[in-house]
């Protein structure tokens, strides 16, 4: 070991770089809106909020360490085996338990160039070696990805709706990709964003998972859903791989708290559907929008847009983010995804969405 003095983490760990979430607000009075984390502005489906305050009278027991309800929910709304739906503390959770499981020493894990910190994260801490892949457009490129693979790959993640992009991968590509890809190489396709795409090329990606013995898709509670704070994920897997991580997860990793919203909330299909209608309505306004002042925008299918400033001082982003914050609009600096030059911007409830409008209008023409 480095140092006998003291306890020495195993090599990989300090290697990892903090996961910082974006600002939440900003100091001071006035109004903060926050369009930062992708959340839902629309809130929880309020028969998820009434079964999570029913599960508060038996605070004392164990939650059911298999999550039967919640399974049986999702199982039921999408039409799938409960024996096949793994459950976790918020999607992070599931990732991280799919590279614990399949990456480690020696092994390579690969995810795409402006991919979600949190494979890197997971890689590393399983002691694996995390391999990037470019991507074409700021969206993931399925030749660069196989053209990584390597005798050592374990674990591919793939993002479709990519975060923070807001891009897409039309699942002919998704095919394609695992189509070429070894036998033994689990292909992650973290579709955190999924229930917010109508583009009729994409299709959740729950079908190939259902079909291959080396697909998964993992899902949230944490964006349409709006259950965030209750951290609810949850996976289709074959069924050897949900063996292989109901074995090392937490026994009692889900509360009892989160099971019960689950399920209320996705058998809450009108909360949904209302959450994309929103969605659906304002992602083109925003888009547009910022497009009016000259900005770019990259296209997007999910309930953000990536939206690029000049790297020019008093235009830059760094700037514009300052100003916004002065303003209490509180958007995501994405430069820890290697893209100094641009904010992510949720979708968020209509006063907040004017509001940032009309304050990026300010900051264009103030800055010019
Ligand atoms: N995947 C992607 C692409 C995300 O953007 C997020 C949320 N930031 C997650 C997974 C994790 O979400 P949660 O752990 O809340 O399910």
């Amino acid at each position: 070991p480095a140092s006998l003095n003291r306890p020495e983490p195993r090599p990989g760990v300090m290697a990892v770089d903090l996961y910082v979430p974006g600002k939440s607000g900003r100091p001071g009075p006035g109004k903060v809106y926050k369009l930062s984390s992708n959340e839902t502005p629309l809130g929880p489906s309020p028969a998820a909020v009434a079964a999570l305050h029913d599960a508060t009278t038996k605070l004392e027991t164990y939650p059911d360490g298999q999550a039967t309800v919640l399974r049986t929910a999702i199982g039921k709304r999408f039409g799938l085996d409960p024996a096949r739906i793994v459950c976790g503390a918020g999607s992070d959770e599931l990732l991280s338990l799919l590279a614990y499981a399949y990456c480690g020493p020696g092994a390579e894990g690969i995810y795409s160039e402006h991919g979600f910190l949190v494979y890197r994260i997971a890689i590393l801490a399983s002691g694996g070696t995390p391999v990037v892949a470019p991507e074409r457009d700021l969206t993931a490129d399925v030749d660069a990805i196989l053209a990584r693979v390597t005798e050592r790959t374990r674990i591919v993640y793939v993002t479709n709706p990519n975060n923070p992009t807001g891009t897409y991968l039309p699942f002919d590509e998704i095919r394609r990709l695992h189509a070429a890809l070894p036998p033994h190489v689990l292909l992650v396709i973290d579709g955190a964003y999924a229930e917010y795409v109508k583009a009729n090329d994409y299709t959740a990606g729950l079908e190939l998972a259902l079909e291959a013995e080396n697909v998964v898709m993992t899902r949230t509670f944490s964006k349409i859903y709006g259950l965030a704070a209750v951290r609810i994920g949850w996976m289709l897997a074959p069924a050897h791989v949900a063996d292989a991580v109901n074995r090392i997860r937490g026994p009692f990793n889900m509360s009892s708290l989160a099971i019960a919203a689950g399920a209320a909330a996705i058998a809450d299909e009108g909360h949904m559907a209302a959450a994309a209608a929103h969605n659906a309505e304002w992602l083109p306004k925003l888009t547009e929008g910022a497009r009016a002042l000259g900005l770019t925008v990259t296209p997007s299918v999910a309930n953000f847009v990536l939206i690029h400033f000049p790297d020019e001082p008093g235009r830059s982003a760094a700037d514009a983010d300052a100003f916004l914050t002065e303003r209490g609009l509180i958007t995501r600096r994405v430069t820890a995804y290697g893209l100094p030059n641009a904010l992510r911007v949720t979708v968020a409830g209509a006063e907040a969405n004017e509001a940032f409008l009309a304050a990026l209008g300010d900051f264009v023409r103030g800055a010019r």
